[in-house]
């Protein structure tokens, strides 16, 4: 491919890298760059600044040999030149300005039925649930950061909608903000291509910033680095912030440690799976907010089986209720377990182990049990031990420290990493989320033998 114009081989060298780097570098760092000319081997890169040539000699150029050299047949070269006329997708360093952001503030959505007289609390949320209440009555006088943590469905979200609900309707200036962090890293990528200064402006104006997941923006370098900047401001202005995350604070990542002691400044709050009493108060509550009347005996049973998520409790309330509508007749608890058998089917499941684990994995990766206790790191054995610690993740109750400990003493740092890893794989590649699912059929069939 000697014939290359100058753009489209660096677009194709680019491409190649891009797998590796991730988007958010490639947006940041890559796209913009145009290539002028290729001349004795040099290629010639347009960039917004010196801090871009600066940025992709110290970070990309080395990686970006070998492709360049295979497309274009020859060793290449790079050379920059600053071109003002290229938009920056760098924030600039200004401070920004107060009054921009006044205006046309947009709202963010809160969701109105996610409330404190909507939250049932019992012992697994009573103290997340007060601090939020207190944190609504006084915003950034107290409790800040407010850091709540726990598994999914638990009321995470529901309790940050509550705080911002209750800010508004008490101080109906406020500048509340409630986001993902993952809408906050697209945010932020798409303001380094249009107007960095005006998501500053959006975000460091507020009086509360309720980021949910945390988990997601952690280790994202720029964002991160953003979102540091963010929290300092705002912190330092006395306003809220409210964090959720799936875990706490000492088992994130040490990507940014600084970042994440910052979240321990303040209040740290757990939300944990509900006990009985609580999950038939939940159900109660949903039913009758619904107008649904539900027989004693029908909670009870709904109550005992779901034992994990509310989320689930909640749905299982909406399918009785579907199939109610259509008979029209007062539900039986034969009915609720036959509606909601499918459903049911993995809670009641007896525990899996770790062994059985162990051994299909090991069995369907032709490796060892003894290596995947093992410490040896080639990429035959890493994968499958990775691969049998997630799946000890999702299918056992242990904690990753006990996880940890069954794979021959490994540290739960890595035992999460691993689990991380490979949910990320299973969410990109339905290939292995097929390998996954197979796997887990069979270590169920295992189990229930
Ligand atoms: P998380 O963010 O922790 O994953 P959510 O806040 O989205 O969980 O909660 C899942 C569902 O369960 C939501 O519909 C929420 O309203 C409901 N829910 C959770 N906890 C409670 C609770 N204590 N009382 C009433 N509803 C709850
Ligand atoms: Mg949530």
């Amino acid at each position: 491919m000697h014939n290359l114009d100058p753009q489209s081989l660096w677009e194709a060298s680019v491409a190649k890298l891009r797998g590796e780097i991730g988007e958010e570098q490639f947006e940041l760092w890559l796209k913009t760059v145009q290539a002028l000319k290729l001349e004795n081997g040099i290629l010639l890169l347009k960039v917004p600044n010196k801090f871009y040539s600066s940025y992709i000699r110290e970070n990309f150029q080395k990686r970006l040999a070998s492709p360049l050299r295979e497309l274009a047949g020859t060793p290449v070269e790079l050379e920059y030149e600053v071109s003002r006329d290229l938009r920056a997708v760098l924030p600039a360093s200004d401070p920004v300005p107060e009054a921009s952001a006044q205006s046309d503030f947009p709202l963010s959505e809160l969701n109105p039925r996610y409330t404190f007289s909507s939250f049932v609390t019992g012992d697994s949320n009573r103290f997340a649930c007060a601090t939020a209440e207190a944190i609504a009555k006084k915003p950034g006088m107290q409790y800040n950061p407010y850091f709540i943590y726990g598994g999914v469905g638990l009321g995470k979200t529901h309790l940050m909608h509550a705080i911002g609900n209750a800010i508004r309707h008490d101080y109906p200036r406020a500048r509340v903000l409630y986001t993902t962090s993952e809408q906050f890293v697209n945010d932020f990528i798409k303001s380094l291509q249009s107007n960095p200064d005006e998501f500053r402006a959006k975000y460091r104006s507020l009086d509360c910033l309720l980021i949910d997941d945390i988990q997601f923006l952690i280790a994202k370098d720029r964002s991160e680095q953003e979102f540091f900047h963010t929290f300092n401001s705002l912190f330092d202005a006395k306003k809220q912030l409210v964090i959720s995350s799936d875990r706490s604070p000492k088992e994130m990542a040490p990507s940014e440690q600084r970042l994440i002691s910052r979240f321990e400044w303040g209040v740290v709050a757990d939300v944990k799976a509900p006990d009985l009493e609580t999950r038939i108060a939940i159900l109660r509550k949903k039913a009758d907010t619904e107008g649904f009347y539900v027989p004693d005996g029908v909670i009870e049973f709904v109550a005992s089986a779901v034992r994990t998520n509310i989320r689930q409790l909640e749905g299982s309330l909406i399918r009785l209720k579907a199939f109610a509508s259509m008979t029209g007749s007062e539900l039986t608890v034969e009915q609720a377990r036959e509606i909601l058998k499918d459903s049911l089917s993995t809670e009641d499941a007896p525990p899996v182990r770790v062994e059985t684990i162990q051994n299909a994995v090991a069995y369907k990766y032709s490796v060892d049990v003894r290596d995947l206790k093992g410490q040896q790191r080639t990429a035959s054995i890493a994968l499958p031990r990775q691969l049998a610690m997630y799946l000890c993740c999702v299918m056992t109750d242990l904690s990753l420290k006990e996880i940890g400990r069954a794979f021959g003493g490994k540290d739960h740092t890595t035992v999460m990493h691993a689990r991380d890893k490979i949910a990320k794989q299973v969410e990109a590649d339905p290939f292995i989320l097929e390998a996954i699912n197979r796997l887990q059929a069979n270590i169920k069939a295992v189990e229930n033998q």
